[in-house]
């Protein structure tokens, strides 16, 4: 283990045992400084945003505009525009191999004119910083979009949401990355595969905590979602990564919504409380983890593991 998964560990088992211990805290960040807002009476973590206890109010279905399907359906000719890259990737890229459309290599004096055009194309694409630093906040996007997994459209809703905080001018006095990391964050929440804050930050050139409070930010500016996320969302991968069956899937499930319903889930982490479902399914399914190995995979603490664990089976009516 090195110094810095340790210290992390660390962190986490202390910020972790006080919502185990009682200590009101935000079920994402761990922050204790939760407020309540004042136009819908929610109580709201002052840190991420996140509305820990629950209002009534949906603010309903604004995103579905950004929807790739859709936005595929809309665009009835040639390739549909990709927002990930910088120009929609409507420019062509001139090869810089030297060789032309059958793979022949070129003449020098049509090598030189390639080159002129080829500098002049480069001029237009990175037509100035804002542009330069655009490109940079995409690839960022992408390369933590990949080291994480997930799939395509979760890129291009991300892209979507940098590109609106960008027009809105939020970025201002914020870092590139900082933004590009809350923005992916939000966009794996929208599209319903989410990551939590602590698997995004393992991914990200900032900090947890800078993260929290940038994707705070831009979700009020742009009116994102910021319910708490289903703990069921994260059945299915942290399953797949432990190589259970779909009968634990589906057993892990029904734990989370018969004790949900009986409101043990208020306040709670949704990666410890599906890890702890995951834990239970895979003991009544005859397909044993151990909580040591469950808590890797939902980057949670055995200890976050083994009280969601007791509370779930209490409630369930099983007796261990
Ligand atoms: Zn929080």
């Amino acid at each position: 283990m090195t110094r810095s998964t340790r210290q992390r560990e660390r962190e986490r088992e202390t910020q972790q045992t006080s919502e185990d211990e009682g200590v009101r805290a935000c079920p994402e960040c761990s922050s204790e400084d939760l407020v309540k807002s004042s136009d819908r009476g929610e109580l709201v973590c002052d840190d991420c945003g996140l509305v820990v206890e629950e209002g009534s109010i949906d603010p309903g279905p604004e995103w579905r505009a950004f929807n790739h399907q859709e936005r595929q359906q809309k665009s009835r000719v040639g390739a549909p525009t990709t927002q990930t890259m910088h120009d929609k990737g409507l420019t062509t890229t001139i090869d810089w191999k030297d060789k032309d459309a059958y793979g022949r290599s070129i003449s020098s004096k049509k090598r030189s004119q390639m080159h002129r055009l080829r500098k002049w194309q480069e001029r237009i694409r990175t037509k100035d910083a804002g542009e330069r630093n655009l490109q940079f906040a995409l690839s960022e996007i992408d390369r933590m979009a990949s080291a994480l997994g997930v799939p395509r459209s979760v890129r291009e809703v991300a892209s979507v949401i940098y590109r609106r905080a960008l027009k809105e001018d939020l970025i201002r006095g914020r870092s590139i990355e900082g933004v590009a990391t809350s923005a992916l964050y939000a966009a794996c929440r929208k599209e319903g595969i989410p990551r939590s804050l602590e698997e995004i930050s393992e991914v990200s050139r900032v900090e947890r905590k800078e993260i929290g409070r940038t994707y705070r930010y831009i979700s009020q500016e742009l009116g994102l979602e910021m319910r708490p996320v289903d703990p069921k969302k994260y059945v299915p991968r942290f399953c797949s990564e432990l190589e259970l069956s779909e009968e634990v899937q589906s057993k892990a499930n029904e734990i989370i919504e018969t004790t949900a319903e009986q409101g043990l889930l208020s306040g709670k982490s949704p990666t410890g409380y599906a890890a702890a479902a995951i834990y239970a399914a895979s003991l009544l399914c005859n397909e044993k983890k151990t909580q040591r190995e469950v808590a890797d995979v939902a980057q949670v603490t055995e200890v976050t593991i083994r009280n969601r664990y007791q509370e779930q089976i209490e409630a369930m009516g099983i007796h261990s």
